[in-house]
Parts: structure tokens; C-alpha cells; sequence
């Protein structure tokens, strides 16, 4: 019923608390990693599928699906039978994006509703990309990234454990 669609590049502990939120709201929850060629990630699209069902998993979420996409959400929703996209706000900065984004997905298809979500406040500013620009320079962050996915982050960046505590 309802899809949580992002690049998580790579997944953070304020993806993991949009998730658990919208799993006890929404039982049939499927987490759809977009992959788009034209986006340089850090992490391939397997990749990320894998460290989110590995993330899920540890955490005793495995009834939330995983799945992928390519091109429109919309278009994904209709074929997969989705009506619900499950969105995270963050600060105000989030919020010009997301109202054009579920207002252009509504145009594209009126039975799709947007439903956004707040993590806990810890998470405010913990965003992928701030993530992987703070650990490349040797920040510790990970009060931010899943144990599991922490040393996979490190050793993308080429860097070792020691190297960022
Ligand atoms: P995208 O490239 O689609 O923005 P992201 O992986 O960056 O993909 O984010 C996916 C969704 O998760 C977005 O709605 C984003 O606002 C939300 N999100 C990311 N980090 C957080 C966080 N720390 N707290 C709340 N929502 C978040």
C-alpha cells in the first residue's frame, strides 16, 4: 500500500526512524530505492538494497519490503498497486521540494497521496550527503549511521576504522 522512495546513498539511522514510523502506520510498507543513471552515487543500487534489508533485519523489521525503480514513482505506484508515498521532513528546507514534488505527483496521477513523516529530533540534520562529506574528511559519525553500514561507508571512502574515531 504505501512506498518509501529515496536514493539512501547510503541509508542513516534518520531513514531507519522514517521507516520504523511508517511500518507501524502502514503494515504493507515497501522501501523502493530509485536508481538513476544520471545520478552519481556512492553506492550501487544493489548495494543499498542490500544495506537497507541488512539495516531492516537487524533491527527485526524484515517485514518491510525492499524493492527498486527506474524513471516515475507514479508509474512504479500504478504497476506495483501503491496509492501511499511515504516522505521524511527534515527542517523548512525540506519543505519547497516536497510540496512541488507531491504536488506534481498529484498531477500526474490524483490517487496518489503523499504522507510525510518527522524523525526524531537527533536526526533534524543528518542527511546522506552530509554524512558522506563528513566522514570522507574524517568526522565520526556514527550516532548517525547504522552499525552495520558504518564500516561499509568507511571502507567506500577508503578509510579505516581508526582513521575516523
Ligand atoms: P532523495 O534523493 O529522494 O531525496 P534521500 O535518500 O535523500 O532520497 O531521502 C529520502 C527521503 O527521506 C526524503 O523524503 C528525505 O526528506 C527523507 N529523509 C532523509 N533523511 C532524513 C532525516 N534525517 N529525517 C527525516 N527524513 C529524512
Amino acid at each position: 500500500m504505501a512506498v518509501y522512495p529515496g536514493s539512501f546513498d547510503p541509508p542513516t539511522l534518520g531513514h531507519l526512524d522514517i521507516m520504523r514510523r511508517a511500518s507501524s502506520i502502514f503494515p504493507n510498507l515497501t522501501i523502493a530505492v530509485v536508481k538513476n543513471p544520471k545520478k552519481q552515487t556512492l553506492f550501487s543500487l544493489a548495494e543499498r538494497q542490500s544495506m537497507i534489508r541488512d539495516m531492516l533485519q537487524a533491527e527485526g523489521m524484515e517485514h518491510v519490503a525492499v524493492d527498486q525503480f527506474e524513471g516515475l514513482l507514479v508509474k512504479y505506484m500504478q504497476r506495483s498497486g501503491k496509492r501511499v508515498i511515504i516522505r521524511g521532513l527534515r527542517a523548512t528546507s525540506d519543505f519547497e521540494y516536497e510540496f512541488s514534488f507531491a504536488a506534481m505527483n498529484r498531477t500526474l496521477d490524483k490517487n496518489v497521496e503523499a504522507v510525510y513523516l518527522m524523525a526524531n529530533e537527533s536526526y533534524t540534520f543528518v542527511s546522506s550527503n552530509l554524512v558522506k562529506e563528513v566522514v570522507r574528511l574524517g568526522g565520526d559519525l556514527r550516532q548517525h549511521v547504522h552499525p552495520l553500514i558504518y564500516p561499509k561507508l568507511l571502507e567506500r571512502l577508503g578509510l579505516s576504522d581508526s582513521a575516523s574515531s
